[in-house]
This record gives structure tokens, C-alpha cells and sequence, in this order.
């Protein structure tokens, strides 16, 4: 049990009273923030739906206070679930696994499993062992668009449409959790995320990874086009290729994402260098801010460098590609 945050307690009484009351309150996590609500009230779930203008065939993950609770909602946990859930809960892994009936159909799109995970930011923590339900909580976004990593970016696009938002700081992780689902008891990852591919393989052996696209709904974070900022956003394999976008468009309405060096080809204003020191964790925490830096008037067009296709480089590539990925 984490000690508990006494600096927050009244932050997170006031978050517990509302969450009772079956409103909505926005929650750090450190994966991104989560717009969460009752996960076992229907009615409090419909208000997130309606707030992040999400489709409702896009299941909710559901955040538990402890591993221990995982059989009040799940049924038919397969030895490897408890060994990932060992390994990394608290943590950024989802587990989906077969419901049980009060997880309302809401939650689940319908579906016969639940996206099912325990946090490990402490303020969350805090008030989910102080609520006697969990709390379903996709990211305090408007569908489609970059996950938010500080409270204020919560604040920026939902805050007027939201009771209250528990700041706890910026995500530490930056990046949505990594989720797995079973395949006869076999691990499968439907989404890269916060928890690296090798960090997994460590425990469980080889795990084979699905590839996404706009037409398996069944997984919508799997969605091609998602994680979308306003202006384009374009993927270049190498820096030379900057060079092409300068003759169409301005070097100075143009926005770099990069790992570890700026390009001098471009003005420094808009260039977002992720981590200089060339570590991929801290690239994955300041992503989806320089993102959002780059959602702006006088920029129109994002180009982002490829990352090393290893560890939370993988997550980023998809992240990168998904908000490359023309929008139907
Ligand atoms: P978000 O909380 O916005 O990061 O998105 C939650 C994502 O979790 C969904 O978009 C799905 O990809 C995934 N998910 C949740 N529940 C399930 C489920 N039962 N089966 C497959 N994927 C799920
Ligand atoms: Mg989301």
C-alpha cells in the first residue's frame, strides 16, 4: 500500500464525493489522464461518452485498487494474466479477460471481456482504495486527439465540461498502457504502450504483437488514425528529407519532433528535441506535449523523425504513425 498522499487527502475526498455522486472527474495516471467515472454505474460511464464525444464501440479500461480484486470483476484468469499482474501491477498493462456481469455492456462495447488494469500513481491509488467501486477512465480527451499528460491539458479541452480534475503532476510514463489480451491462455499485445515488448518477453517468453488497422474495431485503440494534433503530421525515415518539405511549406511553419538532435535546416522555435541524453523513457514522457506545443495556428505541417524501433520506441512509432495516419 503506498502511503498515502495526506498533502491531497482533501483534493482526494472531494474526488471521491463526486465520483459517489456518479459524476466526472478527470485523474492522473501515470500512463496520461484518464476521464473516470463509476465503472459499475451505466448512467455515471454514459457521461464519459458524452464528454470525450467517444463512439461507444470503444470499450473503457477499468482501474482496480489492488490485484487482489481482480476475480470480483473477471472470471477465467488464465496462470500467465497472474504472472504479468505480479510483474507489473501496479502499472502501465491493461489485461483483457472475460467479465463478469456487473461490468455494465456499456464499458465493454458489448464485449464478453473487460480492459482491466491497477495504476500506480499514488493520488489514484489514494482514492481508488477510498471508493468501493472501480473506475472505468479512458484518456480526459475529445476522441481521437492527443492523450493528455499534465492537468492542464485536461483543463485546456475539457475543463469546462468536467466537475474536477486531481492534478498530480505530469505522467510519468507519457504514454497509454500496454494491453494484452488471451488467446487460449496465450498472450497477445493489441496495443504497445508504457510497458516495453522486451520487459514482457522477459517474463513471459515470445509474445506476438497485432498489427492494428481501422477495420478490427474490436480494439479501437488499435484505431489507424487516432492521437491526432491539428496540423498534418509526417514521418521521415531521415533528416534529409527535411530538405523536400522546405520547398512547400515555410521552415518557419514547420514543427520538428525529434529523438536526440535538432536540425539546423529549421528554426529552433518549433523544433521539439524528446531527449537529448537519448533515453526512449523520457522521449515517451514528453511526447504527446510536444504534440500538443505543435497544435498551433502558424504551424502547418509536423514532421517527426522515426525513433529506434526498440522499447518504449515502439510505442512511440505507433503513437507517431497513428497521428500520421490520414483521417477518415
Ligand atoms: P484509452 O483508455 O482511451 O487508452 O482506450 C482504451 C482502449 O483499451 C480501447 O480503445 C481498446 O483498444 C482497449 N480495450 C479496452 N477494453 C477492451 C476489450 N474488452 N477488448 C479489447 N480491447 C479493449
Ligand atoms: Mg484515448
Amino acid at each position: 500500500m503506498p502511503p498515502l498522499p495526506t498533502a491531497h487527502s482533501t483534493e482526494i475526498h472531494h474526488a471521491a464525493h463526486l465520483l459517489e455522486a456518479g459524476k466526472l472527474v478527470a485523474i492522473p495516471t501515470e500512463t496520461v489522464y484518464g476521464l473516470a467515472a463509476n465503472a459499475l454505474s451505466s448512467s455515471a460511464v454514459a457521461e464519459i461518452f458524452r464528454v470525450k464525444n467517444r463512439p461507444t464501440f470503444d470499450p473503457l479500461i477499468v482501474h482496480l485498487a489492488e490485484t487482489q480484486d481482480l476475480e470480483k470483476y473477471v472470471q477465467q484468469v488464465p496462470p500467465l494474466a497472474y504472472v504479468l499482474a505480479r510483474a507489473f501491477w501496479p502499472g502501465p498493462l491493461t489485461l483483457v479477460l472475460p467479465r463478469r456481469a456487473l461490468i455494465p455492456d456499456l464499458v465493454t462495447a458489448g464485449l464478453p471481456t473487460v480492459g482491466i488494469r491497477v495504476p500506480r500513481h499514488p493520488l489514484t491509488r489514494a482514492l481508488l482504495q477510498r471508493l468501493d467501486f472501480p473506475l472505468a477512465a479512458p484518456s480526459a480527451n475529445p476522441f481521437g486527439y492527443v492523450s493528455p499528460t499534465t492537468a492542464d491539458h485536461v483543463r485546456q479541452q475539457l475543463g469546462d465540461k468536467i466537475d474536477f480534475i486531481l492534478d498530480g503532476g505530469p505522467c510519468e510514463v507519457g504514454l497509454e498502457s500496454t494491453i494484452i489480451a488471451f488467446e487460449k491462455e496465450k498472450p497477445r499485445v493489441l496495443r504497445l504502450g508504457g510497458i516495453a515488448l522486451e520487459a514482457l518477453q522477459e517474463v513471459v517468453g515470445m509474445v506476438e504483437v497485432q498489427s492494428h488497422s481501422s477495420s478490427q474495431p474490436q480494439a479501437p485503440g488499435m484505431l489507424s488514425s487516432h492521437y491526432a494534433p491539428g496540423p498534418p503530421v509526417v514521418l521521415i525515415e531521415s533528416r534529409d528529407e527535411i530538405a523536400l518539405y522546405q520547398e512547400k511549406t515555410p521552415p518557419s511553419q514547420i514543427g520538428f519532433i525529434g529523438f536526440q538532435a535538432s536540425s539546423p535546416l529549421l528554426p529552433a522555435l518549433h523544433q521539439h528535441i524528446l531527449s537529448p541524453s537519448g533515453h526512449l523513457s523520457e522521449a515517451a514522457a514528453r511526447l504527446f506535449a510536444a504534440l500538443r506545443a505543435l497544435d498551433q495556428p502558424d504551424i502547418r505541417l509536423i514532421l517527426a523523425e522515426v525513433f529506434p524501433e526498440v522499447g518504449l520506441g515502439r510505442a512511440i512509432n505507433d503513437r507517431l504513425r497513428r497521428a500520421a495516419a490520414k483521417r477518415t
